[in-house]
């Protein structure tokens, strides 16, 4: 089976496991500082906060920027559920906007539709690891006082403009599953240049609590907030120190991938992701789309690929018509450029150690199975 995506674990990811197994703190000791200046750097901030998946990053960040009952939350419905689920998890009201059916991503315009006097945050997807508009939801953000939360989940390594992702929203979340960018097992960041974010965001993976304030008794501790246990553990942030140093070839592997993909699929009858995406995404996705009226035949050739050994996906299932969001009173019609882009949509196997011989597996297969 060749799988949608795929981890990549070298020798050196491995000893770096292996050493912190061997010294005294498997977790709360002194990777996951380590782990986070790498990342802060590598991005261009000043706060990255390590948590225990990109879920829990998203639950830290709603948190932090305070949002709770009452509030709105505008987003995508084209995205894991998660980036919804944690503004419902905070109390607030999850407003879907729809999506530019080019690029997959949250379209401005749209969103600038949905904002009311209780819209709190606008939280963005880099949809397949293409940076979502962010220049217009900057000021979008700045006009309304709203603050913007972009779940960069599968976008660490992409660029805007020439800055990297992480360093343009007042929080970035990523996710560090082993199909995103770079894999911790489990894992996920919060990046911020807001001291006041930072400090809440750690309260908050760690129950709330603090101690060891200068002057403070070893015993004496106050919890402060109500938080979790969303730590990392140094296991994982070892494994993701090691891993961010790859994490640019990991790119550059990605993009030569899709370039193939380019290649082979020229003047094939299908929507392609706009090739400017090149130097820009991090490639999380190679999101293929058959054209109006042939939209009817994907999920023949979704199963037909799955059973010749081929991984396609669909990403993602609209999150406002899942049956929990339905029993919420969320409808189908909502968001129907984000509907229409879902039930054409074929996720290609995409991941750093693709082969061309597999990738010329997938097209010759996808090409038989669209005549
Ligand atoms: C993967 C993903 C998440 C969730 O990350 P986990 O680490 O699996 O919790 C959230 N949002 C998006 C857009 C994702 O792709």
């Amino acid at each position: 089976m060749i799988p949608y995506s795929r981890q990549s674990i070298s020798g050196a990811d491995q000893s770096a496991v292996i050493r912190v197994l061997k010294s005294d703190y498997l977790t709360q000791g002194p990777e996951i500082e380590k782990f986070e200046r790498s990342l802060a750097r590598y991005c261009g901030v000043k706060y990255a906060v390590a948590v225990a998946s990109g879920t829990a990053a998203l639950h830290a960040a709603y948190v932090a920027a305070g949002i709770g009952k009452g509030d709105e939350i505008i987003t995508t419905p084209l995205t894991f559920s998660a980036t919804a689920n944690m503004a419902l998890a905070v109390g607030a009201k999850v407003v879907f906007a729809d999506i530019d059916e080019k690029t997959g991503n949250l379209d401005p315009i749209s969103v600038t539709r949905k904002i009311t006097k209780r819209t709190k945050a606008i939280a963005p997807v880099d949809y397949g690891g293409n940076p979502a508009s962010l220049t217009a939801f900057r000021k979008l953000a700045k006009k309304h006082r709203l603050i913007l939360i972009e779940d960069a989940a599968q976008a660490l390594g992409a660029r805007y403009y020439g800055r990297r992702i992480g360093s343009l929203s007042d929080m970035t979340t990523f996710s560090f599953h082993p199909v995103k960018s770079i894999t911790t097992g489990e894992g996920g960041a919060i990046l911020t240049n807001r001291r006041d974010y930072a400090d809440t965001l750690r309260l908050f993976r760690t129950h709330g609590i603090q101690k060891g304030k200068r002057d403070w008794p070893a015993w004496r501790q106050e919890m402060l907030l109500l938080g979790f246990n969303y730590r990392l553990t140094d296991l994982q942030a070892a494994l993701g120190r090691s891993q961010l140093r790859r994490l640019d070839t990991f790119i550059a592997k990605r993009r030569a991938a899709a370039e193939r993909y380019f290649k082979f699929l020229k003047g094939v009858p299908l929507i392609l992701p706009p090739r400017e995406l090149l130097k820009t995404s991090a490639w999380h996705l190679f999101p293929v789309r058959l054209p109006k009226g042939a939209a009817k035949k994907r999920d023949k050739i979704f199963a037909e690929m799955r059973k010749r050994g081929i991984g396609v996906q669909v990403h993602h299932v609209p999150v406002h018509l899942h049956p929990f969001y339905r029993s919420l009173g969320y409808k189908r019609g909502m968001c129907p450029k984000a509907e229409t882009f879902a039930s054409s949509e074929l996720s290609l196997p995409l991941f750093p150690d693709i082969t061309e011989r597999q990738q010329r597996f997938i097209i010759r297969t996808l090409l038989q199975l669209l005549r």
